[in-house]
């Protein structure tokens, strides 16, 4: 119990006391009780009126009479004050009753009638305890109760799930609330149908995934569009932070879990919603030695088995999002669980425009406000940071005086915003966008020049997207087992492409293709080591399967099982087949230089492009 409660239940006696300090007080002014001397006085000069005996006490009222004989001399002056009141003439008065056994015979002597009645029952003094007592209980349990609903359980409701749960009509947040996100979306309001319709998914033997992962940089709007998804199902919502799950007391982590499946099927069709699951699903500890996480592994396992024991057509799905995806623990993101991943990026050109467009709804614009060239001037920005402009932006405009916010303010926003991310975020300067621009196309044209290579899904380069500075995404259009020599010799050359498009535009390398190098070094590497796809040391591997990751940290290296010419010969194939491809790289793009520029520059403009787009202005000569 707390201090609160304590309080209120001592404010309660007080009251209780206040009360009869102040009926005492009003019987003592009502009655006057007299001693049983001054009663006996009062018979016998005909100073009361007709008597009442109970228990104990008798009660009547006083005459003229019986007054006046009792404030005779002065005494008894509090009787004189009130006799005078008004209908007091006739007080009354109560006394204590002695053994005294001639009395009823002085009563009829002196003609005073008499009454009997019955002591209080055993009923009437039970219940003359009973009922404050009661009253009392109930007071108290009152403030447990209100207690315990107001700051989730006590000590009693520990591993209670915390789950709060959104309805429909709860949570207002829509799909029309989160913006540039599309592909997003897309995908889930294919899971939202699921939900609202599971039969007609059924019918045809569709698979709906159990588990769905959110995973962007923070700020894109990955918790809100769980609040939408929850807002547009309609269906209950189950939603939780991962670090509730994360107490200090052993077991609750895993109790509470369970407890969210049980609730979770209760109500299905439902949206169990686990944001930032990182705090939970970390990888488990690799290495024996630290070890120590014990408590979040048991809630991180309790997890995973609830999840395999589920059963999706009971119309249940969970979310969840994350920043870190790369810290999750393998298992989490294995089919059956957490299998699809919906990327949420960070915004575009165009993606920012619609952005800034959803939070202006409720500011009043001057004329000269211009949403594009805002999203022009925050490259790089996600959807918290531009939320947080035009917030910015009214509050100028307010100080100001100002009936709206003008372009003026948003300026100065973004200035204000832009210096708080300098430091977090890299800001690129335009020749750094202008090299990355080319890098990102050129991978971009050797892949889509190459008949084997993948169709290339997008190319961005807005800062710290996946990649460090821009990306270039392709989409493998089937799944793939096995890959042939030349497919992998196209797969080199699409990596290399970044690097060759920088030597042959600026006639320089720059650090940005690092990632790049280091992907194709290791899969020339393989080629030759694990593949035997080298002509000069034929169908031979060098390396032996890999040990196994746990353990790697605490092995040492083994030893070569070849000669050291082998060792020469493997590193002259390894860079000839990089070489090789680089060449042809160059080859390719030199050939499209005009392609090059175009698709550079219309980059620059509008910072994300998607794979269609590209394609047609490929096929425009
Ligand atoms: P995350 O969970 O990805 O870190 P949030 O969903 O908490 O980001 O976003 C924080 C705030 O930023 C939101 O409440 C919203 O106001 C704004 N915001 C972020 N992304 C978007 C978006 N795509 N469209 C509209 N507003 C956004
Ligand atoms: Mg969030
Ligand atoms: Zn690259």
């Amino acid at each position: 119990m707390n201090k609160m409660t304590r309080f209120s239940i001592w404010y309660f006696l007080l009251f209780v006391l206040v009360i009869l300090v102040v009926q005492n007080y009003f019987e003592v002014r009502r009655f006057h009780t007299i001693s049983y001397s001054e009663f006996r006085q009062l018979v016998d000069v005909k100073g009361i009126q007709e008597i009442t005996i109970s228990g104990d006490i008798i009660s009547g009222r006083l005459t003229k009479d019986g007054v006046e004989f009792l404030t005779q001399d002065g005494k008894n002056p509090e009787l004189t004050v009130l006799s005078r009141q008004e209908g007091m003439a006739e007080p009354p008065f109560t006394v204590v009753r002695l053994e005294d056994p001639d009395l009823l015979a002085r009563l009829d002597s002196q003609g005073i009638t008499y009454t009997a009645r019955l002591d209080k029952t055993w009923l009437t003094s039970l219940l003359s305890w009973l009922l404050p007592m009661m009253l009392l209980i109930g007071v108290w349990i009152y403030f447990i109760r209100k207690i315990g609903a107001g700051a989730g359980g006590g000590l009693m409701s520990i591993g209670k799930s915390k789950a709060k749960f959104y309805v429909e009509d709860e949570t207002k947040v829509t799909f029309k609330d989160v913006a540039g996100v599309e592909e997003a979306i897309e995908e889930l309001q294919e899971i939202i149908e699921f939900l609202q319709n599971p039969g007609k998914f059924q019918a045809l033997g569709g698979k709906i995934p159990k588990g769905v992962l959110l995973v962007g940089p923070p700020g894109t709007g990955k918790t809100l569009l769980g609040r939408a998804v929850a807002g547009e199902a309609g269906v209950p919502f189950l939603s939780l932070t991962g670090s509730d799950f994360v107490e200090m007391f052993v077991g609750v982590g895993a109790a509470r879990v369970r407890d969210l499946f049980a609730q979770a099927e209760e109500k299905a069709p439902c949206i169990i919603f686990i944001d930032e699951l990182d705090a939970i699903g970390k990888a488990r500890s690799l290495s024996p030695i630290t070890g120590g996480h014990e408590e979040r592994e048991n809630t991180l396992n309790q997890l995973l088995s609830e999840m395999d024991g589920f059963d999706t057509r009971k119309g249940v799905i969970i979310m969840s999002a994350t920043n870190r995806p790369e810290i999750l623990d393998p298992a989490l993101i294995r089919p059956g669980r957490f299998d699809r991943q919906i990327l949420v990026d960070r915004p575009g050109l165009r993606g920012r425009e619609e952005i800034l467009r959803v939070h202006v709804r409720g500011v009043k614009l001057a004329e000269d406000v211009d949403l594009r060239k805002i999203a022009a001037r925050t490259p790089g920005m996600v959807g918290a940071d531009l939320a947080n402009i035009v917030n910015e932006a009214a509050l100028l405009a307010a100080r100001k005086n100002k009936s709206a916010a003008a372009m003026a303010d948003f300026e100065e926003a973004i200035d204000r915003v832009m210096a708080g991310l300098e430091k977090r975020n890299r800001v690129m300067n335009p020749r750094e966008k202008e090299i990355v621009a080319y890098h990102e196309t050129g991978h971009a044209l050797v892949a889509e020049s190459l008949p084997t290579a993948d169709p290339v899904h997008r190319v961005s380069i807005i800062p710290r997207g996946i990649g460090a500075l821009g990306y270039t995404l392709q989409l493998p259009t089937e799944d793939r087992y096995l890959m042939t020599k030349s497919e992998l010799e196209d797969r080199l050359a699409v990596l290399l492409g970044g690097r060759a498009a920088e030597e042959l535009i600026f006639q320089e390398a720059s650090t940005g293709a690092q990632n790049d190098l280091f992907r194709a070094t290791d899969i020339a590497r393989s080629m030759v080591r694990e593949y035997g796809m080298s002509p000069t040391l034929g169908p031979i591997a060098f390396e032996r399967d890999r040990r196994p990751l746990f353990l790697e940290t605490m092995m040492p290296p083994s030893a070569k099982d070849y000669s050291e010419a082998t060792a020469q010969e493997i590193d002259r194939e390894v860079s000839s087949l990089v070489i090789q491809a680089y060449n042809r790289a160059q080859e390719i793009l030199a050939g499209k230089r005009d392609v090059l520029d175009r698709v550079a520059k219309l980059l620059l403009d509008q910072e994300i492009l998607e794979g269609d787009d590209l394609r047609r202005v490929l096929n425009e000569k």
